[in-house]
């Protein structure tokens, strides 16, 4: 598999450190708010790099941080508490937040299909490791207590700004618009390992260390989680753009001195989501949900597939207009798949099936090209193979893709069926039964409509104490009629 690795800026083969297994981390949320759909963006496209490498073959285990302990507004080292804001804001405490936004995100995980990692780690569970890893990068020399902070000193090391074009001028921390200088530092570049001393004294999670009572800059999180559960070499590491410098470069130099060697082999990082108005960022106030996307009635799914249908390392315009077009396009497809038979005896021929599994897997070997390998999709169903042939190989796809069609598929069947039930049923007695309410259950709508049927019967034969009786029972149901001439509409309260 080809893909892009930030660290060497070329699309290298992806190799794992032992072959067959791969160990991945993913740089978590800082659980201070809802996900915006722009993190979730990033997120989903590591959920399809996870579950593709299992597709081939790998033994994946990846590891996730939960950033639930003060994490700064600026990625710098200065700025105010994210949690802390957070809390003041709702009027709870740092950990009630940490924990309601945390099943936050993994609930929207959830409804984009995006698996959890088997690992996750809250940050404030790993503090005790924090401050042992600090303890030997200040053993090593790569750390320093100053102002009662300790830094990392980023001059020990030759290579320092491993991502990107930045030079020192340009991105040290302290020359940057709007953030401050730290006059502990001994280099602009250095960054904060453990605080002692900050700006806000309400700070409300501190922990004892040997250098006093404080808490942990944000980027020895992710080193020391890393290290602890996916060991000294680091097959792929992921996150957003925006990490990769400070946050990334950060946690390289302080792995690599902590462990001597070189760390992680591969780096991908996911481009962001904009709004025709700029980046999205949860600073600027107003942001966009996967629940406001719900209740503008957006299936999550519609989401996902408006995301694969782009290259992860381009930035994707958010519209509204590319999400109705993204649903239709959805709708049609689920559509084409519901139409297909599960019942087909064809036999397939295996060398088209294995042609049309090879351009999917051609796709997604080509730096991930989800917009590719979605088109594949679109090649099963026009394909000549039969149509059990055809859903196996959906079916086979969507284990990485993650796009519900099967389920989605079978549901719109058997409403179909339903529909079709209630016009022979329409036919036979002349009766048409109308339903005024959305989104009521198959086998509830069926069991009402069954109810209804048996009135108009009891009607015909001048029974009416049962179709009183009937009517009744409906009533207790929360289902009202209205009988109009060779029709009976009902609606649930
Ligand atoms: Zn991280």
């Amino acid at each position: 598999m080809k893909l892009y690795n930030t660290l060497t800026r070329t699309r290298d083969d992806f190799v794992t450190h032992e072959p067959g297994k791969c160990r991945m981390y993913t740089c978590g949320p800082t659980v201070y708010h809802f996900a915006h759909i722009g993190n979730l963006r990033t997120y989903i496209m590591e959920d399809v790099l996870d579950k593709y490498l299992r597709y081939s073959g790998y033994d994946v285990t990846r590891c996730m941080n939960i950033t639930d302990v003060g994490h700064l507004t600026s990625d710098a080292d200065t700025g105010e508490d994210k949690m802390l804001k957070g809390a003041k804001r709702e009027h709870k405490t740092v950990m009630e937040i940490a924990r309601f936004y945390t099943d936050a995100f993994f609930a929207d995980c959830a409804k984009l299909n995006i698996r959890k990692p088997e690992i996750v780690v809250p940050a404030t569970s790993y503090v005790e490791r924090f401050i042992r890893m600090i303890e030997v990068l200040v053993d090593k020399g790569y750390a320093y207590l100053s102002g009662g902070n300790v830094y990392f000193d980023t001059s020990k090391l030759d290579n320092y700004y491993v991502f990107g074009n930045q030079s020192a001028e340009d991105l040290a921390v302290g020359v940057r618009e709007g953030v401050e200088a730290d006059d502990a530092k001994r280099n602009a570049a250095d960054f904060a390992l453990w605080f002692t001393k900050s700006k806000f004294e309400d700070q409300e999670l501190k922990w004892e260390s040997p250098w006093g009572l404080g808490y942990p800059g944000w980027h020895i999180e992710c080193s020391a989680i890393a290290l602890e559960n996916l060991g000294e070499y680091l097959d792929l590491h992921c996150g957003g753009v925006d990490n990769a410098f400070p946050h990334h470069t950060n946690e390289i130099a302080q792995s690599e001195a902590y462990v001597g060697h070189p760390w992680c082999s591969h780096w991908f990082h996911v481009l962001h989501l904009n709004t025709a108005s700029g980046k999205m960022s949860k600073s600027s106030g107003e942001f966009l949900t996967l629940s406001l996307l719900e209740e503008k009635g957006y299936d999550p799914m519609v989401y996902r597939l408006f995301c694969l249908g782009s290259h992860y390392r381009k930035s994707l315009v958010f519209s509204w207009e590319g999400m109705d077009s993204t649903k239709t396009a959805y709708q049609k497809l689920v559509a084409r798949i519901a139409a297909l038979d599960p019942e087909d005896k064809t036999e397939a021929d295996p060398s088209a099936v294995g042609e049309l599994k090879a351009r999917f897997a051609a796709a997604m070997d080509n730096d991930l090209n989800t917009a590719l390998a979605v088109t594949a999709l679109y090649d099963v169903l026009k394909a000549k193979i039969g149509d059990a042939a055809k859903l196996a190989l959906i079916a086979d796809f969507d284990t990485v893709l993650s796009l519900n069609l099967i389920p989605a598929a079978q549901k719109a069947r058997e409403a179909a069926k339903q529909t079709e039930k209630q016009t022979e049923n329409a036919a036979q007695d002349g009766l048409a039964v109308v339903c005024l309410t959305e989104g009521l259950d198959d086998s509830f709508t069926a069991e009402v409509e069954a109810l209804i049927r048996e009135r108009a019967d009891a009607k015909k034969k001048k029974d009416f104490a049962e179709a009183d009786k009937i009517r009744a029972h409906l009533s207790e149901m929360g289902v009202t009629l209205k009988d109009g001439k060779e029709s009976v509409s009902w609606e649930k309260a």
